[in-house]
């Protein structure tokens, strides 16, 4: 072993004590006990200082308690919660344990923690019943709830999920916007797509949230939440201009529900795309009047538009729109033999969840005549 580096060692050891020394010197005046007891007592020093073990004989020294011999204080049982704020917390049951809550915002995040720097474990989208698990928490202005979805534990922002309550699904007020073609060129039928973006925006910064006809038909049969400003957004006929609405809509956030026949100019990939988006409702093989037509007529428009939409998308479909808004005294019946949940009229006033025939169910026309007040005025006051 090289000496030099051994009585470096020791002068820096030395010159360390006499710091120490001086520094515990320098708080203390001269000559004056009472104050170096005032700042023992300060420092929550009882009784005497400790020995000086560099200058006690080996013989003298107190005993120094082996490691193993200390006793060992448990480690708190949060540990783990404590050094990382996204760990989920565990022993935190809530009265709620198990209850149902859901989504009634449009998409929400899932995380893994109580945080915002927490990391995303998947989106839920609106209507997505979760179960409660622990206590809220409250970290970065935001109250977290402990969910379980699939099987999963996470974490979401309260004030996104709601529990049941019958009273507020059934006096919701739904106004449900009906569209036919977006093109540059407006008229009564046609929007342009600068009308359609300003109107979402509209929807986008008054808070609104966008609903499907299953998420209405849940409100309707079993009182499943709806959103504080709910609304749903159509487009009839299966244009080519589909594809259009749909990016637009989407890119406020918002899904959109079509109204196809059996002659939309979309293709089969086109119309499992737009599927995907939102959610897509029958209109007849040929957009015929039902008015005009008897029972198996009505029946022959509605059964094989059904079947040919459903075979295009591999999965049912359960919504319905009448043609130019018509029908007649049989109508209901085919409507309902043919397998349908929910039908949509093309006119009416603002929809009550609680009052609302299903088979019936208005919505609202948004004219390429209208300016931005007029639209605004429609969503505020509804509609007749
Ligand atoms: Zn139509």
């Amino acid at each position: 072993m090289p000496r030099t580096p051994a009585r470096s060692f020791l002068v820096v050891l030395l010159v360390l004590c006499l710091l120490l020394t001086g520094s515990v010197v320098f708080f203390v005046p001269h000559g004056s006990s009472g104050a170096l007891d005032s700042v023992r007592s300060t420092l929550g020093f009882e009784g005497p200082p400790d020995p000086d073990l560099t200058h006690t004989p080996r013989s003298e020294r107190p005993e120094i308690p082996a490691v193993a011999d200390l006793p060992v204080t448990p480690a708190p049982a949060q540990t783990a919660a404590n050094t990382d704020p996204c760990a989920p917390s565990a022993g935190e049951e809530s009265a709620n344990q198990g209850r149902a809550v859901y989504v009634i915002a449009e998409s929400i995040q899932l995380r893994a923690g109580p945080g915002l720097d927490c990391p995303i474990v998947s989106s839920l989208p609106f209507g997505q019943e979760l179960a409660l698990a622990g206590k809220p928490v409250t970290r970065d202005g935001i109250i977290w709830r402990s969910v379980v979805v699939d099987g999963q534990l996470g974490y979401v922002a309260s004030s996104a999920v709601r529990t049941l309550n019958a009273q507020a699904t059934r006096t919701a007020a739904i106004p449900i916007l009906m569209y036919h073609g977006i093109y540059e060129e407006g008229s009564r039928f046609i929007v342009t797509p600068e009308q359609l973006e300003d109107q979402m925006a509209w929807l986008r910064d008054n808070g609104y949230t966008s609903i499907t006809p299953t998420n209405l038909y849940d409100a309707i049969y079993h009182d499943l939440p709806l959103p504080d400003k709910p609304v749903m957004i159509t487009v009839d006929d299966g244009n080519r201009s589909d594809l259009l609405f749909a990016e637009i809509v989407t890119s406020y956030g918002f899904r959109p529900v079509f109204f196809w026949p059996n002659y939309t100019e979309l293709t089969q990939e086109e119309m499992r795309y737009l599927d995907s988006l939102g959610e897509v409702c029958g209109h007849t093989v040929s957009h015929a009047s039902l008015a005009q037509l008897s029972w198996e007529g009505q029946y022959a428009e509605l059964a094989p538009n059904k079947a040919w939409i459903e075979e295009q998308l591999g999965h049912p479909i359960r919504c319905f729109g009448y043609p130019f808004g018509a029908y007649n005294g049989m109508t209901t019946d085919v409507v309902t033999h043919v397998g349908y949940d929910i039908a949509f009229d093309a006119w009416g006033a603002t929809s009550i969840v609680g009052i609302v025939d299903p088979i019936h169910i208005s919505r609202k026309e948004i004219e390429g005549t209208f300016d931005l007040e007029t639209f605004a005025a429609i969503m505020t006051h509804g509609y007749s």
